[in-house]
């Protein structure tokens, strides 16, 4: 059994922590130096009262996360099968649905324990382990899922390197290796998925409600840019659902063969649309220069980003990228505007989007609004966890 050390929650955060707040701060941890990964701890106020057990793990969030607030409940292989049946348990509709098999099964804090996910394609299992400490755990989890589902395969990826190499070989952990790309379905779209390369696999599961929402609501008829587009995920969708046309924009050189790709495996015919490799910044000043106009332009940058003559952050720098989005839109026209950065929360994200359009002299309507999707569990002390937020707005 690993042992447990006391750490002593400054007075100011007891409550928060008596509450249920997960995450192990950094101030909680200030006092305490040469912490091993993994180490249990547990959180006492000032007369050394026990408020709650976790584990030190250092990721760019924290420190660690609670797992437990009661005293005499063991961490060991049973509380981890304990959490992660529950977890599956709660998926079972999306067990059940026929025309996705690509979700998120266990959503790190959200389903009891921080510090790691699990996502399900087709058969196969990804666990992302976000610190040392959590990894330490790894059997835990593995025997876990091997006594609790059927998979094709287990596969992993250390997303705590600090050389930014993910994976080792492939990250395969346990059953039948894959044979890259795997083929998975969401709302009937067919997804070409990688395990065996850097931290993305080539779609991103929380913006399942929002993909099936442009397809089935709004792309009809509409010309679409999709900016920061990655592999494409919003275009094809787009397409599916009757655009006219789309246009893909991503500075990453590998963003067009698996654009194409995307469009390929769903039977569309990649030729009738643009993928541009290109900076977002420069394409929007030549659209301007053009007199380019789109009916419906998406936004989904990372939280930062820098390339060679922009240095890109959410919160910063979202307003002036409505202001580029607002001025190549039709009226009438839909943004669709998107953050995954947790540093801010929807109203101050609605708050840009007023200053965005009120600085360019422009009227909107918000249509439609998304936060994380079910499989995404988040829980009400710690909202940060709930970090994705999207809003569609029609221009007036
Ligand atoms: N919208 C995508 C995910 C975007 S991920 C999806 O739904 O799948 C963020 C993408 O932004 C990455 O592919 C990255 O290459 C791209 N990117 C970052 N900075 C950029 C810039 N200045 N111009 C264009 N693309 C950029």
């Amino acid at each position: 059994m690993r042992s447990e050390i006391h750490v002593k929650v400054p007075s100011k955060l007891v409550n928060k922590y008596k509450g249920g707040y997960p995450l192990i701060s950094k101030q909680v941890m200030e006092r305490t130096s040469d912490l091993e990964e993994g180490q249990l701890i547990s959180l006492v106020d000032e007369s050394n009262s026990f408020i709650a057990k976790g584990y030190y793990g250092k990721q760019n969030k924290g420190y660690g996360w609670v797992l437990t607030k009661n005293k005499n409940e063991k961490i060991d292989q049973l509380f981890f099968e304990r959490k992660i049946k529950a977890a599956l348990d709660k998926r079972q509709s999306f067990f059940k649905n026929e025309d996705t098999n690509a979700f998120r099964v266990f959503n790190g804090e959200g389903d009891g324990i921080g510090g790691f996910t699990i996502d399900y394609f087709n058969g196969y299992y990804l666990i992302n382990w976000y610190s040392k400490g959590i990894y330490s755990f790894f059997d835990y989890v593995i025997t876990s899922l091997k006594n609790l589902t059927q998979y094709k395969a287990i596969y992993q990826k250390k997303r705590f390197r600090a050389d930014g190499k993910f994976i080792e070989e492939d990250g395969y952990v346990d059953g039948e290796r894959g044979q890259f790309p795997i083929i998975v379905k969401e709302n009937g779209v067919n997804f070409a998925v990688y395990f065996n390369e850097e931290a993305m696999v080539g779609v991103f599961l929380d913006q399942r409600d929002v993909r099936r929402t442009i397809r089935d609501k709004y792309a009809k008829g509409r010309t679409v840019l999709n900016t920061f587009s990655y592999t494409g995920a919003f275009s094809v969708f787009a397409a599916l659902g009757g655009a006219v046309k789309t246009t893909s924009v991503d500075l990453a050189n590998r963003s067009l063969p698996k654009t194409i790709e995307q469009f390929s495996v769903n039977g569309l015919d990649y030729e009738a649309h643009d993928i541009i490799v290109e900076d977002v910044f420069h394409y929007f000043k030549y659209a301007v220069k053009k007199k380019l106009k789109f009916d419906m332009v998406i936004l989904d940058p990372p939280s930062f980003a820098r390339s060679k003559k922009f240095t890109f952050s959410a919160e910063k720098d979202y307003k002036n990228l409505l202001k580029e989005a607002i001025s190549i839109t039709e009226k009438n026209g839909i943004i669709v505007a998107s953050t995954n950065s947790a540093s801010f929360d929807m109203k101050k994200f609605k708050g840009f989007i007023e200053t965005a359009f009120k600085e360019s002299n422009s009227k909107y309507t918000i249509v439609e609004e998304f936060s994380l999707p079910e499989d995404f569990q988040t829980i009400k002390q710690f909202k940060e966890g709930n970090y994705l937020k999207v809003v569609f707005i029609k221009k007036a």
